[in-house]
């Protein structure tokens, strides 16, 4: 099948209201370009020096998100053109992101990352640590738009459920971006406004 058709398969389960970002981490340009011409605007990648290139590159309409760890370091690469950076674990990261925004004279749209799966590797927030609404008014340059989160990596379908469902009780904002190539119809069915599909799109990566 080729990336649009790969698209068009998706979409048919993609029901009104809930946004798919094209994980194209690794993938060559060329690729993107084949999405976007198949109508997809927004694209999510894991590093940043791949993303700026990218970003670069590729046509200005494109609404990138930044889904991978971000290190403090490479904030600044990446604030000024950022449409949604979906992987804010710490509140180190925040006071950067704040501080960089500020200086570019931005409001950067954030999710929070909420780690509830029962894998070992820990990034995220976990559920207790995850800021208040007082707190936030820290960051004035941030606009917390709603949570991202993974599942534990299992065939456990009710495992699966349990952390989806965990994550939408945390929510208290619009965005639940949750959902993957592997879990994304169960991610809907327990209330994802935003999946994040790639390997299901552009195949394995290299
Ligand atoms: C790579 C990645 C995805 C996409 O995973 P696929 O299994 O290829 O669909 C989604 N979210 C995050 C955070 C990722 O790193």
């Amino acid at each position: 099948m080729s990336i649009a058709e790969k698209i068009a398969a998706i979409r048919q389960h993609i029901p009104e209201g809930v946004t798919l970002v094209c994980v194209s981490k690794f993938h060559p340009a060329s690729m993107i370009r084949e999405a976007y011409e198949a109508g997809e605007r927004i694209f999510g990648e894991s590093r940043v020096q791949e993303l700026c290139a990218k970003q670069a590159e590729l046509p200005k309409d494109i609404r990138w998100h930044m889904i991978g760890h971000l290190q403090r370091n490479k904030v600044r690469e990446i604030v000024p053109f950022i449409s949604l950076i979906e992987s804010v674990d710490s509140i180190r990261l925040m006071d950067e992101i704040e501080k960089e925004a500020a200086r570019v004279g931005r409001v950067v749209d954030i999710l929070l990352e909420v780690h509830v799966a029962t894998d070992e590797s820990k990034t995220g927030f976990s559920p207790e640590e995850l800021p208040s609404d007082v707190q936030l008014q820290q960051w004035p340059h941030l606009r917390v738009r709603g949570i991202m989160g993974m599942a534990t990596l299992t065939d456990d379908e009710a495992e699966i459920r349990r952390c989806f469902s965990m994550l939408r009780k945390l929510n208290r904002w619009e965005i639940l971006s949750m959902g993957m190539t592997e879990d994304y119809r169960i991610a809907i069915e327990e209330g994802s406004t935003m999946i994040r599909v790639g390997s299901g799109i552009f195949g394995c990566r290299a």
